[in-house]
């Protein structure tokens, strides 16, 4: 008789599977029909769906939680937001950011969200942020992992000190090389900036990741030159191009010529729906423009895109939660992909397609791969999407990191049931 330290049992999994899960130390030990199995602890997910954790492959970090300091941002413009960071991040200690870190941290482990990537801003010649985001790292690794990228927030080249802050950041244990070249003085400074920062990761054999193009001029044109410059150094596949928000008001004819450049350097796409929604559009009168980039169009070319967090309750944006849910819920709408396969896509977005970008070993739910998995009370992906639902179960590296109750609404109505869960299947056909 096979015993498990956990057995999760009768779970459905996101491509529909019906199965138990056995775990030993960190690893899954076996899939299917473990009935008879012994183990130290089971857990019920029956009617549930097991997920493997939620991963985010956009965030900040350093600035999370800090909302209303100094102040608000009251035009909620990204350049407004830039600006109250600027002070912010030269009054707050390394204490309080690692903190408000810490703190954001509990709220992605109690929803599943076990892998994220922070962007780090590298601007102040005092690090302070880099040393806080190091040492938050270190402190979650047991249960979360977390990518630093170095973030030249104020320019690369544009900051007096921004070409080498960043390599000093790199120095100090930073995992990705960032930018952002829309935010540089020209666009010639801009694409300068990306052949300096491709340079620095193939020296260093880091991967990069890049603000590119997070503008609604049309003529914003960076993600090209990403493209040429991978393709001249050899980056391909460990490259990835947040936010691409011009390339939703680009010419369509251009666009047809760029998309075939940017999957043939293999490089992936980090929307960030939520942000992209409340920070684009705010110079139009109407119609006003969505400012998401063109998502089913790279997808239907062979890139890979995922959906990014970016910000929760820091300058740039007032609310947020760390439930990749929301992101990916904002996501299918605002990209309107309202068929069933394209709701399963952008449950995966948020899942397998943002831990492939992220590189991580050892992801997913298959025998031998790390233990770690999410219980949510929704019957299947799509479900899971509509209700954003209790997390009744989370699991890192072999080990329970958060629990939550079923909490279904109990009616006081004559006649009607007395409980309401909100679960609706559709009737087999
Ligand atoms: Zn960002």
């Amino acid at each position: 008789m096979a015993s498990f330290d956990l057995l999760v049992t009768g779970g459905t999994l996101p491509d529909g599977r019906v199965l138990d899960i056995g775990i030993t130390g960190d690893r899954i030990a076996a899939m299917g029909d473990l009935s008879g199995s012994d183990a130290g602890e089971v857990i019920d997910a029956q009617g549930d769906l097991v997920s493997p954790p939620f991963v985010d492959p956009h965030f900040h970090m350093d600035a999370t939680l800090s909302y209303g300091t100094p102040r608000i941002n009251a035009s909620g413009t990204l350049l407004e937001g830039i600006s109250l960071w600027g002070e912010l991040r030269d009054q707050a200690t390394v204490d309080e950011m690692v903190d408000r870190a810490l703190t954001y941290c509990d709220w992605a482990v109690s929803l599943g969200l076990l892998a994220i990537r922070t962007h780090v801003d590298t601007t102040p010649d005092h690090l302070n942020t880099v040393t806080a985001m190091l040492e938050v790292r270190e402190r979650v690794k047991p249960y979360l992992d977390l990518q630093l990228v170095a973030f030249p927030q104020d320019g690369f080249l544009r900051s007096p000190t921004g070409r080498q802050n960043l390599l000093r950041a790199l120095d100090m244990g930073v995992d990705v090389v960032g930018g952002i070249p829309h935010f540089e003085r020209s666009m010639d400074q801009g694409a300068a900036s990306l052949t300096q920062l491709c340079e620095i990761a193939a020296d260093r054999g880091l991967p990069v990741d890049i603000h590119c193009d997070e503008t609604d001029d049309p003529l914003s044109r960076h993600i090209e030159t990403l493209a040429y410059e991978v393709q001249r150094l050899g980056l391909h596949g460990r490259v990835a191009a947040s936010h691409l928000t011009s390339m939703h008001s680009m010419d369509n004819y251009y666009v047809s010529k760029l998309l075939p450049l940017i999957a043939e350097a293999q490089i992936a796409a980090i929307p960030n729906p939520l942000i992209n929604i409340v920070l684009q559009g705010r110079h139009d009168s109407y119609p006003k423009r969505r400012g998401l980039t063109r998502v089913r169009e790279m997808q239907a070319q062979g890139i890979r895109v995922g959906w990014g967090q970016d910000c929760v309750r820091d300058p740039w944006y007032s609310l947020g939660t760390g439930d990749m849910l929301d992101v990916a819920f904002m996501g299918l709408h605002v990209a309107q992909m309202t068929s069933p396969q394209e709701m399963a896509r952008c449950f995966t977005m948020v899942t397998e397609d943002n831990a492939a970008i992220l590189g991580l070993p050892e992801y997913g739910l298959a025998p031998g791969r790390r233990a770690s998995l999410v219980v949510l009370d929704a019957g299947d992906a799509v479900e899971a999407l509509r209700l954003r639902p209790d997390r009744l179960c989370v699991i890192s590296k072999g080990r329970v990191v958060s629990r939550q109750a079923r909490n279904d609404a109990r009616l006081g109505l004559t006649g009607r049931p007395q409980t309401v869960r909100r679960r609706h299947t559709l009737p087999p056909h």
